[in-house]
C-alpha cells in the first residue's frame, strides 16, 4: 500500500520531511480513484485532506512526467564509463535528447543529495582547486570548468563554469571567424576569476573560520586565485587572520602523488578518461552549457558517493570518497539507495548560490540566444532569495 512520508505540495503543512522528533507523522491522505497513463497504466490519485491538493504516485518518482521508462541506472553506468549521448540512446533504442533529459533528472538528485551531505559537513581536510580547459560549442568558446577536490580524499566539493575568449596563435581567417563570433556573443570580463571565486564562497557551507581548523587552498600559479580570493570577504579575512593560507605551486612540477596537486590532476585524468565529451579530440563535446554541467553532476554522484576512493583487485569493500572525506555513509545511504527511482524534492533542500546556479540552469551557453528551458514543477514553490 503506497503512503507518502510528506505532502508533494510545497505550501502544505505536511510538505517537510518527517523530523527526529516525528518520525512517523501520519499525512492524512485519501484516495480518490485514478488517471490513465500510456508509460504505466493507471495510477491511483490520492487528495490531501490538509490541504485539499491532489497526487498521484508518479508525483514522486524520478520519471514523473516522462513519457517512457528508461533504467536510470544502466543509463548512469553507460555515461560513467566514457559512453557518448548517441551510443546509449543507441544501446536503449531512444533518441539522444531522452538520454540527456533523464540525465538532467538524476544531476537534480545528485545536487540534493551533494548538498545534503555538504551542509551537515565540516571539513576536516585542505583543499586544492583548479580549471580544467576544454570548450564548449566550437573551439572559439574555450571554457573552464573549475573544481574544488579534497586533497586527501578527491572528494569534489564545488563545480563552477567560465565560457573564455580563444586565446593563442590563430590564422587569419581563423581571427576573422572569431571577430564574426564575438560580434554575436562574448564572454563577459572578469568572467575567470568571477567564477573561481563564485565557487570559493561556497566554502562558506563547509568551513567556518572562527571554528574550525585552518585550511590551506593548494592551486598552480595562474594569477587568477589571488584576485579570486579577494572577491570573497569571508576568505579575505580568513587569509589575513592567517585562517587560509593559499599555497600556489608550480605547473611544470611532475603530475606524481606527491605533488600536493595531485587531487587536481587526478580529477583532470579522471574527467578526461570517462566523460565522451572530455576525451582528447572528442566529436562528442558538448554543445550546451548547462547540459554539460548536468552530465559532471551525474559524474559528481558517481564519483563522490558510489565510486570506491581505491579499486584493488580481490578485494570486496572500500569505501567512498565521500566516506574518506569524513561524510558518514548514514546521512547519504539511503538518499543513494532511492537516487535511481525517487524525485528529490527541492523545496525541502534550500540549496546556497553555487548549487542554484546549476539547478536553475543560469549558466548562459555561447550564441544560445533562447532562455534554457527548465520544468515548472523542478522548482514549484521555491522561495529561496537568490531566485530569479
Ligand atoms: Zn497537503
Amino acid at each position: 500500500m503506497f503512503s507518502p512520508a510528506f505532502c508533494p505540495n510545497p505550501s502544505c503543512v505536511y510538505h517537510s520531511l518527517p523530523t527526529l522528533e516525528n518520525p512517523h507523522r501520519t499525512v492524512p491522505f485519501v484516495r480518490i480513484g485514478f488517471y490513465h497513463t500510456l508509460v504505466v497504466g493507471n495510477v491511483p490519485r490520492y487528495r490531501c485532506k490538509a490541504c485539499g491538493k491532489t497526487f498521484g504516485v508518479r508525483t514522486f518518482q524520478l520519471d514523473y512526467y516522462a513519457k517512457r521508462s528508461l533504467p536510470y541506472q544502466s543509463l548512469h553506468q553507460a555515461f560513467y564509463s566514457g559512453q557518448n549521448l548517441s551510443s546509449i540512446a543507441r544501446l536503449l533504442h531512444c533518441s539522444p535528447a531522452s538520454i540527456q533529459n533523464r540525465l538532467d533528472r538524476l544531476s537534480r538528485n545528485a545536487i540534493l543529495l551533494h548538498q545534503l551531505c555538504l551542509r551537515t559537513h565540516q571539513i576536516q581536510e585542505d583543499l586544492t582547486a583548479d580549471g580544467y580547459e576544454r570548450f564548449d560549442r566550437n573551439q572559439f568558446f574555450p571554457n573552464n570548468i573549475n573544481l574544488t577536490v579534497g586533497k586527501d580524499s578527491q572528494f569534489i566539493y564545488g563545480i563552477s563554469h567560465a565560457t573564455l575568449r580563444r586565446k593563442g596563435t590563430m590564422r587569419p581567417e581563423q581571427k576573422a571567424k572569431r571577430k564574426t563570433l564575438e560580434s554575436q556573443w562574448k564572454p563577459p570580463r572578469g568572467t575567470l576569476s568571477a567564477s573561481f571565486a563564485f565557487l570559493l564562497q561556497d566554502l562558506s557551507s563547509f568551513w567556518n573560520p572562527s571554528f574550525d581548523s585552518p585550511l590551506t587552498l593548494y592551486t598552480d600559479e595562474h594569477p587568477v586565485y589571488p584576485i579570486a580570493l579577494r572577491k570573497v570577504p569571508f576568505l579575505k579575512h580568513a587569509l589575513s587572520q592567517k585562517h587560509l593560507s593559499h599555497t600556489r605551486i608550480s605547473s611544470k612540477l611532475p603530475r606524481t602523488v606527491q605533488n600536493p596537486l595531485f587531487p587536481s590532476n587526478y580529477m583532470d585524468r579522471e574527467l578526461t578518461k570517462d566523460i565522451a565529451a572530455y576525451h582528447r579530440e572528442s566529436v562528442c563535446f558538448v554543445r550546451n552549457v548547462n547540459n554539460g554541467l548536468s552530465r559532471l553532476l551525474c559524474y559528481l554522484l558517481y564519483h563522490n558517493y558510489q565510486k570506491p576512493y581505491r579499486i584493488h583487485w580481490g578485494a570486496l569493500h572500500f569505501p567512498s570518497h565521500a566516506q574518506v572525506a569524513g561524510i558518514p555513509s548514514t546521512r547519504f545511504k539511503k538518499k543513494l539507495e532511492r537516487v535511481y527511482d525517487e524525485r528529490f524534492f527541492l523545496t525541502q533542500n534550500p540549496l546556497t548560490p553555487l548549487w542554484e546556479a546549476l539547478w536553475f540552469r543560469r549558466y548562459k551557453t555561447p550564441l544560445k540566444m533562447n532562455e534554457e528551458y527548465l520544468p515548472k514543477y523542478t522548482y514549484k514553490g521555491y522561495t529561496q532569495a537568490s531566485i530569479k
